[in-house]
């Protein structure tokens, strides 16, 4: 290990990397003759073998439909169905687990808020602002509603370091401005937007504030209160649990005013040809058979992180991402694509003369598994002028030989391609 390695070691308040590695199965392996570095944590997180087992004990014990049930495997179900809603309000700190809305994942929780909530709020004029370095799913949905309704979607500049423009966001505020839809954490490029302004300048100005998740939720703990947004999205997928499920957290006068967003099962009250009557929250947006497994698979996940020390994970990130930007330093023709001061766990880079998937395919032959490509950012590579980066993507099972790892196989790809 490199002395800077070193130094941040003793920094990072001693986080066992190593020994929180073995908790996940899948990293234990060999991929094209090497041991697997995985560095696309921004993509999907693995998961601890607790997770996996509490989602093969549901299936071997538990299984059943919830909430209709009149025997034990469903009252089992819809027990620990309902357990698991509770414990996302409680690490959320959300006031009330109704509140806490099951989706599939953040792209359905966003269709949801820009259908549902967009559909019956917006009118022509009305401004939705979204920053230049959102994910596609935090873009397409407000156009699709925006095309019905008249209302347009801006995004807020991000200068070229990948730090979005707070005076340029002030500026842009005025009484059309209805919603204000930003990440958290930028995955193409790791920046952390500055939130609790954006939040605090937004309801300044009367306009709602969704928060993106996504790439935040598995790097520290969040606070809905506490941050004062008034929907907060996420996957499952991304903090060590299944893929299938998401959470949609949503201010309670907000929700009960909103219309369902899909028709069925579950969501209603009374059904009948003269009319239909809704659920209450949470029922009335989960129509038909839910991700029960997923939901339950996602509880354990959060046990998990919990039982962890996430301060010092967090500080173990924070060395590994500053351990790589040096390491990256060193390497000719490597150009860093964000570089905001405040940045979270990712290191996305193009080399001079080099497509990122060759170097993907390269590094990937060697064991380390980056992603390439736009990253579901596509406006925000036209604004750099380039078709892709190669994203390393950090999580706390990550180790400085992992980052050793990605470097050594860097340099041998860049002697084989330039
Ligand atoms: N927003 C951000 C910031 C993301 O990183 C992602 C996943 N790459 C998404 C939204 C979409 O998440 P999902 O595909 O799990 O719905």
């Amino acid at each position: 290990m490199a002395d800077l390695a070193a130094e941040t070691a003793v920094h990072n308040h001693g986080f066992d990397a190593e020994r929180v590695k073995q908790d996940f199965p899948i990293l234990n392996q060999q991929v094209n003759g090497h041991p697997l570095v995985y560095l696309d944590n921004a993509a999907t997180t693995q998961k601890p073998q607790a997770v996996i087992d509490a989602i093969s004990h549901y299936y071997q014990h538990d299984n059943s439909n919830v909430h209709r049930g009149a025997h034990s495997l469903a009252d089992r179900a819809t027990a620990k169905f309902e357990q698991a809603r509770q414990r996302v309000a409680q690490f959320l700190n959300a006031p009330a687990s109704r509140q806490i809305l099951w989706t599939r994942g953040t792209t359905e929780g966003i269709n949801l808020v820009a259908s549902s909530w967009g559909g019956s709020n917006l009118n022509a004029g009305d401004r939705v602002l979204v920053s230049a370095m959102e994910h596609h799913s935090n873009i397409v949905p407000w156009q699709m509603v925006a095309e019905k309704t008249g209302a347009t979607v801006e995004a807020i500049p991000v200068d070229d370091t990948g730090t979005l423009d707070l005076q340029a966001f002030s500026d842009m505020l005025d009484e059309r401005v209805r919603m204000v839809s930003v990440n958290q954490v930028s995955n193409a490029l790791g920046s952390i937007n500055p939130i609790a302004d954006i939040i605090r300048l937004a309801h300044e100005h009367g306009a709602l504030v969704l928060i993106d998740g996504a790439q935040a939720i598995a790097h520290w703990p969040v606070d809905v209160q506490a941050m004062d947004c008034d929907f907060y999205v996420f996957s499952g997928h991304k903090l060590f649990g299944p893929t299938g499920i998401g959470v949609l957290y949503g201010r309670e006068e907000l929700l009960n005013a909103m219309p369902p967003y899909q028709g069925g099962g579950e969501m209603i009250e009374t059904v009948s040809f003269d009319g239909t009557t809704y659920n209450q929250l949470p029922y009335k947006f989960e129509a038909g058979t839910p991700d029960i497994a997923g939901a339950i698979g996602l509880a354990a996940a959060i046990d998990y992180v919990d039982s962890l020390d996430r301060a010092a994970a967090a500080a173990h990130e924070h060395a590994l991402l500053a351990y790589a930007t040096e390491k990256a330093h060193e390497v000719p023709g490597l150009k860093l694509i964000g570089t905001a001061t405040e940045k979270c766990a990712v290191l996305s880079f193009v080399l001079e003369g080099v497509h990122p998937s060759d170097l993907g395919m390269l590094l990937d032959q060697q064991g380390v598994a980056v992603r390439t490509g736009h990253h579901c950012a596509q406006p925000l590579m036209q604004q750099y002028g380039i078709p892709g980066t190669v994203r390393a993507s950090f999580s706390f099972y990550n180790t400085f030989e992992d980052v050793d790892r990605l470097f050594a196989a860097l340099d041998k790809a860049r002697q084989l391609l330039t």
